[in-house]
């Protein structure tokens, strides 16, 4: 079974470990009348489309899963705002200082005049040109990092030069109920394209591992 995903350039989601399963989810929820599903049912599948329908949320809380996840700063900045349930750590840049990595777009989107946020899918006119622009800009500020590092600057002050398109990676260890609530949010046409790409990823993990809470508790469409 898959359990790493490309994503962007360099980046990746990486599913490292689970535990519990749908009967997990079920037998939290049984426990209220000192029942226990030894095999998952046709009944725990009811039980299951039940809760996510009305909103009991806490049998969900019981699996939990752990994420290798590289992904631009930009994006980490969207990610990072779903907090509750989640805990995360992070390779930090005041201790290293290795070859940073960049997101560079193939295509530049044209801006929607119809949405405060947002884009169009088509490229805008001068795609080529913006692109290189963005190349040039990138290189740019990677040459005066190395150039602070070889003049003795602390890796702390250097990367203040660093773009918010370079990856940056963290370990994510999560409930399936917070991971289904980011994915039922961050793919929503409404959000951008490129954390659209990460939230796909984890649905394409996390979906056979716990098919039918998957299912029950995201929106599909
Ligand atoms: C398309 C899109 C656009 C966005 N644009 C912006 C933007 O322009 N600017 C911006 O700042 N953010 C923006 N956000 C971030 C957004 O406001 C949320 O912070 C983010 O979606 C995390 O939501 P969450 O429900 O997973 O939050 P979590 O922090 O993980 O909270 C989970 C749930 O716990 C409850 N909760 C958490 N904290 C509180 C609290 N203090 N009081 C009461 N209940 C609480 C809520 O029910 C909440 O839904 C955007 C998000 C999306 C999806």
């Amino acid at each position: 079974m898959t359990t790493m995903i490309p994503v962007g350039n360099a980046g990746f989601v990486e599913l490292l470990e689970t535990f519990g399963s749908d009967l997990t989810v079920v037998n939290a929820a049984r426990v209220s009348f000192a029942k226990e599903s030894l095999e998952f049912t046709s009944k725990d599948e009811g039980l299951i489309k039940y809760l996510a329908k009305y909103h009991h949320v806490s049998p969900f809380f019981h699996p939990q899963i752990r994420m290798r996840i590289k992904m631009p700063i930009f994006i980490a900045r969207e990610w990072y705002r779903h907090t509750i349930g989640f805990a995360r750590n992070e390779v930090s840049r005041r201790y290293v200082d290795d070859e940073p990595e960049f997101f560079i777009p193939e295509i530049c989107r044209e801006r929607d005049p119809k949405l405060k946020q947002g884009s169009k899918s088509e490229e805008v006119k001068n795609n080529n040109l913006c692109v290189q622009a963005i190349k040039e800009a990138t290189t740019k500020s990677h040459h005066i990092y190395k150039a602070l590092l070889e003049q003795g600057v602390c890796p702390e002050q250097a990367r203040i030069i660093l773009p918010q398109s370079m990856y940056t990676e963290f370990i994510e260890t999560a409930s399936l109920a917070a991971y289904a609530r980011l994915c039922n949010l961050r793919r929503d046409m409404s959000a951008q394209k490129e954390i659209r790409e990460y939230a796909e990823a984890v649905v394409t993990l996390l979906e056979p591992k716990f098919p039918v809470s998957w299912v029950a508790l995201c929106k599909t469409d």
